[in-house]
């Protein structure tokens, strides 16, 4: 086995991370409170990350001497992004460790190739049909709809997704899709919405945290509920090992994101996966004894996995760009963050964006409290003040 990488006296130890959004700010949160040094690569001037890392590589991602850089810089790297070209890790690879690999990134960037993992380790998604060709699409079994046709690749979101109902709708949409290659798939009757984020070693130990119970608006995740009770136990324990066979399957490393449907019948279907922490474990930066990028800097320094333990039920509520909108118009506000915190539980988390827009992830507020109904009833207020909907 190889050493884990300690934080260093009288040295700087540097962990890089692969893009500067809000997720790779909070893992160089995470790592420097563990005494690491941090090293950020993402093009843009202002990036989250980028302003709270010790260093920041300003270049677009495929850069050479960029990555030459980081890879002189860190004696290790992740990705914060799911969008990051495999081809840049494998670089990096060459002489530096780097988790998670190339070849998982690259199979969680493909929607198709994504799915066809998932059958392989047994687990069931919904029906779906990969379309490249003309003929594909003409081929398509009327059973797919109505079916949502998502692009292979770069999607997040909800963006490059479009909803059909009919043959000619379809035919629209992968037209407007410009007919890179897609995938289309069934449009199931959601009973509810959750994920499961396992972290897992060098060595294969595995941990997991408990399953999130999410509510999406719009296609972009707007709510994430965590308490005994929110799932029911079956769904919650299949979800568990679901998730953990689709990391076992990937031999990942790193933190790993699994994304389920649950319909009427109690039946279980994955959507996706992301290989970084996700948006729906925000809540365990607040409401768990070790956090999902905690459990990210573990897995890139090799460090033990400890099973995290939640000691207080959760609501994570997310901040979009939305609420600094009062109106139809351009006019910004400033949301009432005083009279938030002024509830109890409030953990407010903004990435230090510096504009607001519709639709952005501008941060989060995650509620604790010791009942799951304290949580819930805080949890709706501070909703209510910001002019969240309900949930
Ligand atoms: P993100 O990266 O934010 O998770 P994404 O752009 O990759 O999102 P998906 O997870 O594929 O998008 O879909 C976004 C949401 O749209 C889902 O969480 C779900 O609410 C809905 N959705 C997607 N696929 C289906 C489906 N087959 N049937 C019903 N609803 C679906
Ligand atoms: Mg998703």
């Amino acid at each position: 086995m190889t050493q884990p990488i300690l934080p260093g006296v009288n040295r700087e130890t540097t962990l890089g991370v692969m893009g500067g959004g809000q997720l790779g700010r909070m893992f160089v949160h995470a790592a420097q409170q563990m005494g690491y040094f941090t090293a950020v690569l993402d093009p843009d001037e202002v990036s989250p990350a980028g302003r709270v890392s010790h260093h920041h590589i300003r270049t677009p991602y495929t850069d050479e001497a960029g990555l030459a850089k980081l890879a002189e810089v860190s004696v290790a790297v992740t990705t914060e992004f799911e969008n990051v070209p495999a081809p840049a890790l494998e670089k990096l690879a060459a002489s530096v460790p780097v988790a998670p690999g190339a070849a998982a990134v690259a199979i969680a960037q493909d929607r198709a190739k994504e799915k066809a993992h998932f059958v392989k380790c047994g687990v069931p998604c919904a029906p779906y049909l990969v379309i490249e060709t003309q003929q594909q699409l003409d081929a398509a079994d009327d059973v797919l709809l109505p079916g949502i046709l998502k692009t292979a690749r770069m999607g997040y979101d909800g963006k490059g997704q479009i909803r059909v109902k009919t043959r000619q709708e379809l035919v629209a949409a992968w037209n407007q899709l410009k007919q890179v290659p897609c995938v289309l798939e069934q449009m199931l009757p959601l009973a509810a919405e959750c994920s499961v984020i396992v972290a897992r070693g060098a060595d294969g130990q595995m941990v997991n945290f408990p399953p999130q119970l999410n509510e999406h608006r719009d296609g972009i995740l707007a709510v994430t509920q965590v308490f005994d009770g929110n799932i029911d136990p079956l769904i919650a324990q299949r979800a568990v090992a679901a998730a953990r066979a689709v990391a076992e399957g990937l031999d990942y490393v790193g933190v790993l994101c699994i994304e389920f449907f649950v319909l009427g019948d109690g039946s279980l279907v994955v959507n996706e996966m992301a290989p970084r922490p996700h948006n729906s474990g925000h809540y365990t930066m607040d409401a768990c004894d070790v956090s999902q990028f905690d459990l990210q800097v573990r897995t890139l320094a090799g460090l033990p996995l400890v099973q995290p333990r939640q000691h207080s039920p959760a609501i994570m509520l997310n901040l979009l760009g939305d609420l600094w909108f009062p109106g139809a118009g351009d006019e910004t506000r400033t949301p009432p963050w005083d009279a938030v915190l002024a509830l109890p539980g409030m953990h407010l988390h903004l990435y230090g964006k510096v504009e607001a827009r519709r639709g952005r992830k501008m941060g989060h507020l995650n509620i604790t409290g010791n009942t799951p109904a304290d949580v819930r009833a805080n949890a709706l207020k501070a909703a209510q003040l910001l002019g969240i909907a309900p949930f």
